[in-house]
């Protein structure tokens, strides 16, 4: 029977496939078939999971204070020798080997078989011992879910990841894996998982709340990440539907392509500037592919994603000249490490600096982690002014609250010119640095902010979550985003007005920028410097050249004095018509 589901559509496409079942919080020990090459392989993967245990269970051993008594310790190494014992251990080797399956899946098995003869047992004693048999293969699945294999492997090719919640970071490694799409439970679409998902051009959609107690890996999943609509188990009829649309996307695109070497110029004559924002790699690949004048945000935080430490000035510094190799002369904007909050990397010492409180929206996140820490920031801005000497870099610092972090950052940034100048090292002396506007305080502040630096970049994702108090990544307020508040507006409207008094240009870098329902009415407030991912820029691009912004600017101007949702919508579609 068909099942429909319907979610949060972050990002387009359209997608069929096997679904694969993830479990992020919770390891998954769903039962997969692997061939038999495959086998080898997952039984090292077993005894290395059982090794990796063994080292967690041994370290916490010797972290017990020698004041504790004794039977802690005897507990614990309990624990150690159940590892050796061959029915945890040598039986799920026969399990994978007899039923071609993963060791979760073998390890599940013995637990069930294990638990049923301990429930046997007479003595209540010994049949709570289940709960020891169960500590240790918890540590062992645990192990298993933080070795590579685990996420994203060559068999998700092709396929649906369902899952409850995944990191930016799964993102790229699906991504590299080849996955069709993905689907989770929770997740807004601003999050950086979507963000991602946008830009490297993976159908998703999120907010299906419990779908994978409705689905079972294997069976046959359509998404559209458009619309929003899920499908299990389609019937032919169905299916054929959902290709007229992945044909019709595919058809669309063509189409766009042919205006990718006209002008960005609107039918009035306005210049517009059509930038980039990326993230990693592939959006290297994907901005070459479209005609942009530079990149208006390099998230450089992703830098931190698949790294066992903090990025060092090399590193940094190779990323950035890889971008100015690409962009050949073309601006690139690079955002100072904007960690905290959804940015959350497998680095080491970014999991031990993790914000642990209980709003790490609000708490040390971007800037001020950067101020607090500065052997984060120091190295980034060395390798951002050595970078500098190769072509045009631009600083640009995010979530900035007050002013008087333009001030500390722009002491520090000398400090650091000083010592690459008695270094002897060359760097663009004036380097532009400016800040993203994205905390509403900072945005009513504008024209002190504008009188502090050289250019601002509206971050319309940040300023939206703090204006409208909503959690950008909690899909149960995702209904409640919305970029067309009178109050984000007027926002916008005085950000870019404090741009235009003190003659600095003012550019937006959020999703907003690169909505095609939004960038005409921010056209009309003034707007002409538009960053977004590459994959939204032909058809921003089309938007915008088709439009007369003499003919919007009283409309966008109606619209922040729009006093009911019928009469935004009424004006959006005449601002949005031709
Ligand atoms: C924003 O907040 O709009 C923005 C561009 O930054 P990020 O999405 O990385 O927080
Ligand atoms: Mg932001």
């Amino acid at each position: 029977m068909s099942l429909m589901f319907t979610g949060i559509g972050v990002s387009r496409g359209v997608a069929i496939g096997d679904a694969h079942l993830v479990r992020r919080n919770q390891v998954d020990v769903s039962a997969r078939k692997l061939t038999k090459r495959a086998i080898p392989g997952e039984i090292k993967r077993l005894r290395q999971a059982i090794k990796s245990a063994r080292k967690e269970l041994l370290a916490t051993l010797g972290a017990i204070p020698e004041d504790t008594g004794g039977d802690i310790a005897a507990f614990i190494e309990t624990h150690i020798l159940m590892l050796d014992d061959s029915l945890l251990t040598k039986k799920p080797i026969e399990t994978i080997k007899n039923e071609q399956c993963n060791a979760e899946a073998a390890l599940q098995q013995q637990r069930e078989e294990l638990s049923k003869v301990f429930a046997s047992m007479d003595d209540k004693y010994i049949s709570t011992r289940i709960d020891d048999v169960n500590h240790v293969i918890d540590a062992v699945l645990r192990a298993l879910n933080d070795s590579n294999e685990t996420f994203g492997g060559e068999h998700w090719k092709g396929q649906i990841v369902i899952a409850d919640d995944l990191t930016p970071a799964d993102t790229v490694v699906m991504r590299h894996h080849g996955v069709a799409g993905f689907i989770t439970e929770t997740g807004g679409q601003l999050s950086h998982t979507a963000i991602l998902a946008r830009s490297l051009g993976i159908p998703a959609i999120v907010g299906v709340h419990n779908i994978r107690e409705y689905i079972k890996s294997g069976e046959t999943i359509t998404l559209n990440g458009d619309s929003g609509l899920i499908l299990a188990d389609a019937t032919t009829e169905m299916l054929n539907a959902f290709r007229q649309q992945q044909k019709a996307l595919k058809q669309q695109q063509r189409e766009l392509s042919k205006i990718n070497d006209m002008k960005a110029v609107t039918r009035d004559g306005v210049h517009l500037q059509l930038n980039v924002n990326i993230e990693i790699d592939d959006d290297i690949k994907a901005m070459k592919r479209v005609h942009v004048d530079g990149v208006g945000l390099y998230r450089t935080e992703f830098l931190y994603l698949d790294q066992s430490a903090v990025p060092t000035e090399q590193q940094h510094f190779k990323a950035y000249t890889k971008v100015l190799r690409a962009l050949k002369g073309a601006p690139l904007t690079l955002r100072t490490a904007d960690l905290g909050a959804d940015k959350i990397f497998s680095s080491t010492l970014a999991n031990e600096r993790r914000n642990q409180h209980s709003n790490p929206a609000l708490g040390m996140r971007g800037i001020r982690l950067c101020l607090n820490d500065t052997s984060i920031f120091i190295p980034q801005l060395r390798a951002i002014l050595r970078a500098s000497s190769r072509g045009p870099v631009r600083i640009l610092l995010p979530m900035l609250t007050s002013t008087a972090e333009v001030t500390q950052s722009l002491v520090l940034i000398e400090s650091v010119k000083d010592d690459l100048r008695s270094e002897g090292v060359e760097f663009d002396e004036d380097i532009p640095v400016g800040g993203m506007i994205e905390v509403p305080a900072a945005a009513i502040a504008a024209d002190q902010f504008a009188g502090q630096l050289d250019f601002l970049s509206i971050g319309t994702n940040d300023l939206i979550q703090y204006t409208l108090a909503i959690d950008r990544i909690d899909d149960q307020v995702d209904y409640l985003y919305d970029p067309l508040h009178p109050a984000v507006l007027q926002l916008i409207n005085h950000v870019i007005a404090a741009g235009r008094k003190a003659n600095i240009p003012v550019a937006m870098c959020g999703e907003m920028a690169g909505d095609p329902r939004y960038v005409r009415l921010l056209l009309g407030l003034g707007l002409t410097n538009f960053s977004m991912p590459p994959n939204s820029v032909l058809e921003v691009k089309r938007c915008l050249i088709d439009s007369r912004r003499v003919r919007l600017r009283k409309l966008a101007q109606s619209m922040l004095q729009a006093t009911s949702w019928e009469e935004q919508q009424s004006l959006l579609a005449r601002i949005n018509g031709n």
